[in-house]
C-alpha cells in the first residue's frame, strides 16, 4: 500500500495526493574515479521512475557526450552569470572546471512525479544535503577501502609513511561516507546498481 492509499479517508479521496506523488531526490556521490557513472548507467530508469538531472559544466564535451543529455556545455562566463542569478541548487569546481545542478532540474522533475538522480562529486553533494535533508543520499566506495582498512589493522609490509598516507586518505573518505544515508561498495558494477535500485525502491515508497 502506498502513502496516498494509506492516508485515504473513508470516501476514498487521497489526502495530500500532490505531496505524496512528488518525486524523490537521489544523490549518488563518492570519491573521484569510484565508478559512479558506470554504476548509474546500469540502473533501470523506467522501472525506478527515474530521470537524470542534467548538469551544467564548463568542461569541453567528450566524444560520448550529447548536449542537453549528458550535460549542458556552457562558457565560464555563462556559468558565472547563472551562479550570480542563484540558478544552481549546488555548484562546485572539479579538475579546473565548474559543474552545477540547476534548481529547475530538481524542481520540475519532482513536480512531474519523477525520482531525480543526481550523480555529482562530494562538495556539491554536501551542499544539497543541507538544502534537501529529505534526499536519499548514497555514497559509493571502492572495495579497496575495505581492503585498506583490513590492512591498516593487521600486519602490513608497507613502510610507515605509506601506511600513514593511506590511513589519512581512508579517514577522509570514511568521514565523508558518514554524512550519507547509504554506503554502497562498488565491488561489482551490476551488484552495486542492484543494491542502489533496492535503496531507491525502499526510500521512494
Ligand atoms: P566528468 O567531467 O567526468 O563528467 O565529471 C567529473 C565529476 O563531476 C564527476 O565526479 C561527476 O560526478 C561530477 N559532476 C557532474 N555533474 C555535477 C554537478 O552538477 N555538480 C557537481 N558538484 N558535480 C558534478
Amino acid at each position: 500500500m502506498n502513502k496516498a492509499e494509506s492516508n485515504a479517508p473513508a470516501c476514498g479521496c487521497p489526502v495530500k495526493a500532490e505531496e505524496n506523488s512528488k518525486g524523490k531526490i537521489i544523490i549518488l556521490s563518492g570519491p573521484s574515479g569510484v565508478g559512479k557513472n558506470t554504476v548509474r548507467k546500469k540502473l533501470d530508469y523506467d522501472a525506478l521512475n527515474l530521470v537524470n538531472s542534467v548538469s551544467w559544466t564548463t568542461r569541453a564535451p567528450r566524444a560520448e557526450d550529447i548536449e542537453g543529455v549528458t550535460y549542458h556545455f556552457v562558457t565560464p562566463q555563462k556559468f558565472e552569470e547563472a551562479v550570480e542569478a542563484g540558478e544552481f541548487a549546488e555548484h562546485a569546481g572539479f579538475a579546473d572546471h565548474a559543474y552545477g545542478t540547476p534548481k529547475e532540474q530538481i524542481e520540475s522533475n519532482q513536480k512531474a512525479g519523477k525520482n531525480v538522480m543526481l550523480e555529482i562529486e562530494v562538495q556539491g553533494a554536501e551542499q544539497l544535503m543541507e538544502k534537501y535533508p529529505e534526499a536519499t543520499t548514497i555514497f559509493l566506495v571502492p572495495p579497496a577501502i575495505e581492503d585498506l582498512r583490513m590492512r591498516l589493522t593487521g600486519r602490513g609490509s608497507e613502510d610507515e609513511a605509506s601506511i600513514a598516507a593511506r590511513l589519512k586518505r581512508a579517514e577522509t573518505e570514511m568521514n565523508l561516507a558518514c554524512k550519507y544515508k547509504y554506503v554502497v561498495v562498488n565491488d561489482d558494477a551490476q551488484r552495486a546498481a542492484d543494491e542502489i535500485a533496492q535503496i531507491i525502491r525502499e526510500s521512494a515508497d
